[in-house]
């Protein structure tokens, strides 16, 4: 018992002191907010980091009316203040921008005790076990199935919603998370698990389309950017670079359709896109693509939720030169959603294809779209005005607004893809 006492005074003084002498260099750091008005200074603003060390992006401009965000050492603001001067592109700062990180709740029992809160971040465990519970709940709606094991050995498992599994529903499949530091993704996702299985209302959402839904493809990452502040900010996966000693891969540049042709570094050490040292060389992303290729065909909709910016692109993402011949079904598509959502009261959404201001390949939505064949493939950046730091307490007022971007897709789907099961019986009658 007295052992038992030391041992978590132990463990509650090591958090104690990670906390204590946690020195968070984003503490001085500033915000850089730039206006660019023309492509051409979007161009300038994407070259920065070629030119200047130690500067951050959390936001590129997809357009004119969006602003470039910049975490900047207070050292390097001089030079890209003189830079924005000279091309005439408007700029706000923001200091001591470490200084509003949220602290993290390492109190996981008390929140356990309450139950489970959808409009709260929690950690990967809690959300685990959460999902659980709900199985438990309702076994008749809800079932996990095993993926795998990310880099760390956590386990990963996709939840599958359906009131009729054995019709051969369409599939509207989501996945969240695989950027770490974009908490409001997974929030999100467990939030349309909670609805979908909770609302009685939201039957009517299930009907006709079954919902595959990965919380946190990233869980390595995500409890990385959660053991401290310092590491708030990290994106990538956890995985080791054994020849240059530096973590991580962006998921999101890793996806083996026209992987790393533009818009990722080659370099392990870079804090943001690297590609990884082949496709397909994340067990997270690997997971993924073992879902789409499992389910291929029966897939019509995938949602890859991230944040921030309040975007709903499609493809190309790998380039903005030409838009794949279906651009308008995925066009009207995404409107209809963004639509749906301001209804609600929301912000609506910026719709345009991935590609077209900044390319970047390895996306998971172009190898939905190009390899698998999903018709409908998009990326979701939630939210805008609080970079990846959306807080907690405004989280109950944004997801019922998606909510009904999800009801607008998933009726979409209903309508344009019937059961295959249905499909094969109307066909045995007719003959
Ligand atoms: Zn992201």
């Amino acid at each position: 018992m007295a052992r038992g006492i030391l041992l978590i005074y132990g463990i509650y003084l090591l958090c104690w002191q990670a906390d204590g002498n946690e020195n968070n260099k984003y503490d001085d750091y500033l915000l850089l907010r730039l206006y660019p008005r023309a492509s051409k200074e979007i161009d300038v603003l994407n070259n920065l980091e070629k030119s200047i060390e130690d500067i951050e992006f959390l936001k590129r401009s997809r357009s004119f009316n969006d602003t470039t965000d910049i975490l900047v050492p207070p050292n390097k603001v001089p030079l890209i203040r003189d830079l924005a001067l000279e091309n005439g592109i408007v700029f706000e700062v923001k200091e001591n921008y470490g200084r509003s990180f949220e602290p993290v709740d390492r109190t996981p029992r008390r929140r356990i005790l309450r139950g489970f809160d959808v409009f709260e971040y929690h950690s990967y465990a809690a959300m685990q076990e959460h999902l659980d519970i709900l199985v438990k709940r309702h076994p008749e709606l809800i079932s996990l199935q095993t993926l795998g094991e990310s880099y760390q050995r956590r386990r990963v498992r996709l939840v599958k919603i359906s009131s009729n599994p054995k019709a051969g529903n369409p599939i509207i499949f989501i996945d969240a998370g695989i950027h770490a530091r974009e908490w409001v993704a997974p929030a999100m996702a467990m939030y349309l698990v909670h609805r979908l299985v909770n609302d009685p209302e939201a039957r009517r959402d299930l009907a006709g389309v079954d919902w595959y839904i990965l919380p946190v493809v990233n869980p390595d990452g995500y409890e990385f950017t959660r053991a401290s502040k310092v590491n708030r900010l990290w994106r990538k996966t956890r995985s080791k670079n054994t020849v240059y000693g530096c973590f991580g891969v962006d998921g999101n540049r890793n996806y083996g359709y026209k992987w790393a042709v533009s818009g990722v570094s080659k370099n392990p050490c870079d804090q943001e896109t690297y590609a990884g040292p082949k496709p397909f060389s994340e067990p997270e992303t690997q997971m993924v693509r073992n879902v789409m290729m499992e389910y291929g065909k029966r897939i019509k909709l995938y949602v890859s939720l991230h944040s921030y910016g309040q975007y709903l692109v499609y493809p190309w993402g790998y380039t903005g030169d030409f838009l794949p011949k279906e651009w308008q079904k995925l066009d009207s598509l995404a409107r209809i959603v963004s639509n749906a959502v301001e209804s609600a009261g929301g912000q609506p959404f910026r719709v345009m294809s991935a590609g077209k201001w900044y390319p970047a390949a390895g996306g998971s939505d172009d190898f939905a779209f190009g390899a698998i064949g999903v018709p409908y493939s998009y990326t979701m950046e939630l939210t805008d005005g609080y970079e990846f730091l959306f807080p907690e307490r405004l989280l109950h007022t944004v997801f019922p607004q998606y909510y009904e971007g999800f009801k607008a897709f998933a009726a979409q789907i209903r309508n344009e893809f019937p059961p295959t099961r249905h499909k094969k019986k109307i066909s045995s009658v007719a003959h």
